[in-house]
């Protein structure tokens, strides 16, 4: 599962050998550890004239401990920029002034973030100059070095104060593997409260996580049970053991169920229920490869992938919600795969089967929204685990190097995103596919 090349650039030869021959020099990323300082230097914070979040900004990211300049210096660990006042693509100018005399002051795992309003809640030239923004963030992304990202994120008018969850992660190292995203916050303007205690944002709810005996799935049981949740970590009985281990090391709770079966859902349900009392999370991580070429598929191949990846969702999500099993409140997270974006040879059953789960994300987003809940989905691209070790060789070196980051990611980005959607305070954030792809070229 080791990134030998991006071990080697690293050794005594590889740092001699790898920077004469202009080979990929993928960058450590920082990743989160608890009490880690929120950013390693401060954040240049500006704002295009008439913008409308400059100040609430300010006021979360001091909450966040961080330390905020607006006069440039040579090093900053974060630049933040409100477009919001950009009314024209004329103004789009207040963006290069702002970015261009301090882009190269970025600093290794640095961040990019442009704040704008939602182009679908603008009209005629604000509206074309806010989509103009993406292309702007999407470029800086492939830009920047050593390990450092950029995101968009368009906020409501309304949903000023409902985007600190948002900016925490999107600053912090918790989004390591996230780069060149675009994020909606409250297009409902819903409130969102925040936590009594940010690094136990999860205390007290109860988070379901399917096929969470290994792999990504470990990985959210590990990182929700860290932020407080009790998890129920649910996997089919062939993992049993490990499921055990999963839930062990977490302090939560074994389920074996097998979430195809036709009664699962109710099985699922009433566990919840008596165990519980509901839940509060439910991230339907659980998902297989059947992979083959169309003309060479089974029909067993494509049923058995539709049916774990999408359909079984479906029925348990419909099953949770009529039964007023899930809470007000409450957060449902799909895995959809950025092969679900772009396609990929021999998973027509896969792609097609995540694909649905960015439909079941937009069906789901205003249904949601009626119980005060949320729905959104990770979109992982090359993630180091045991499917992805066993892709051929060169496959494998083609999913690591052809990103923006030259890296695959780890379980954790995956799980750190999730963790995001669920937290209290990002009750706006509805409806979203986010990528943790490190900006992969596939599908970009
Ligand atoms: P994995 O195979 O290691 O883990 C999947 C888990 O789901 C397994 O523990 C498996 O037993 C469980 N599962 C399968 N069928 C089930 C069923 N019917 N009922 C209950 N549990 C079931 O895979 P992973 O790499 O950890 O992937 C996790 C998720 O992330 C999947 O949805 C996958 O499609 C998605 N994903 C992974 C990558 C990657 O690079 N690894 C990329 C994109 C998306």
């Amino acid at each position: 599962m080791a990134d030998r090349y991006q071990q080697f650039t690293k050794s005594p030869v590889g740092k001699f050998v790898v920077p004469k021959l202009g080979l990929p020099n993928p960058a450590t990323l920082r990743r989160y550890k608890p009490g880690q300082p929120a950013l390693e230097g401060p954040a240049l914070l500006g704002a295009a004239p008439g913008g409308r979040l400059e100040k609430v900004i300010e006021a979360q990211l001091h909450r966040a401990g961080i330390e905020v300049v607006s006069t440039a210096s040579d090093k900053h660990a974060a630049l933040v920029f409100d477009a919001t006042g950009v009314k024209d693509p004329k103004q789009l100018r207040e963006v290069y002034d702002f970015f261009h005399p301090v882009i190269r002051s970025v600093g290794p795992s640095g961040r990019v973030v442009v704040l704008g309003t939602p182009p679908e809640l603008a009209e005629g030239h604000e509206r074309i100059a806010q989509r103009a923004l993406e292309g702007f963030v999407r470029s800086v992304g492939k830009e920047l070095k050593r390990g450092a990202t950029a995101q968009l994120v368009y906020v409501a008018e309304g949903a000023e104060e409902a985007t600190e969850s948002t900016l925490r992660f999107l600053l912090s190292s918790k989004s390591a593997f996230v780069d060149a995203q675009v994020i909606r916050v409250g297009t409902e303007t819903k409130t969102a409260s925040a936590p009594a205690d940010w690094a136990k944002p999860l205390d007290g709810k109860v988070a379901l996580v399917t096929g969470a005996s290994r792999g990504i799935g470990a990985a959210i049981a590990e990182v929700l049970g860290r932020d407080g949740a009790h998890v129920v970590a649910l996997d089919i009985p062939a993992q049993g053991a490990d499921l055990s281990k999963v839930a062990n090391k977490v302090g939560g709770s074994a389920l074996q169920l097998d979430i195809t079966a036709a009664d699962a859902p109710e099985k699922l349900a009433e566990y919840l229920t008596t165990r519980h009392g509901g839940v509060d999370i439910v991230v339907h991580n659980a998902g297989i490869t059947r992979d083959k070429t169309l003309g060479n598929m089974t029909e067993g191949g494509w049923d058995s992938v539709i049916s774990v990846n999408l359909a079984s969702q479906l029925a348990v999500n419909e099953k949770l919600l009529s039964g007023k099993v899930l809470h007000d409140n409450g957060r449902i997270i799909g895995v959809s795969s950025i092969a679900g974006i772009a396609g990929n040879v021999g998973q027509t059953n896969y792609a097609t089967s995540k694909a649905g789960v960015i439909g079941m994300v937009n069906v789901g987003a205003p249904v949601l929204a009626g119980y005060g809940g949320t729905i959104n989905a990770v979109a992982p691209g090359f993630i180091e685990t045991k499917m992805t070790a066993a892709v051929p060789l060169f496959i494998r070196e083609a999913g690591r190097r052809l990103s923006s980051l030259g890296q695959g990611g780890l379980p954790v980005d995956v799980a750190e995103t999730i963790a995001w959607y669920a937290n209290p305070a990002s009750a706006a954030v509805n409806g979203n596919v986010v990528r943790v792809c490190g900006q992969a070229l596939l599908g970009a």
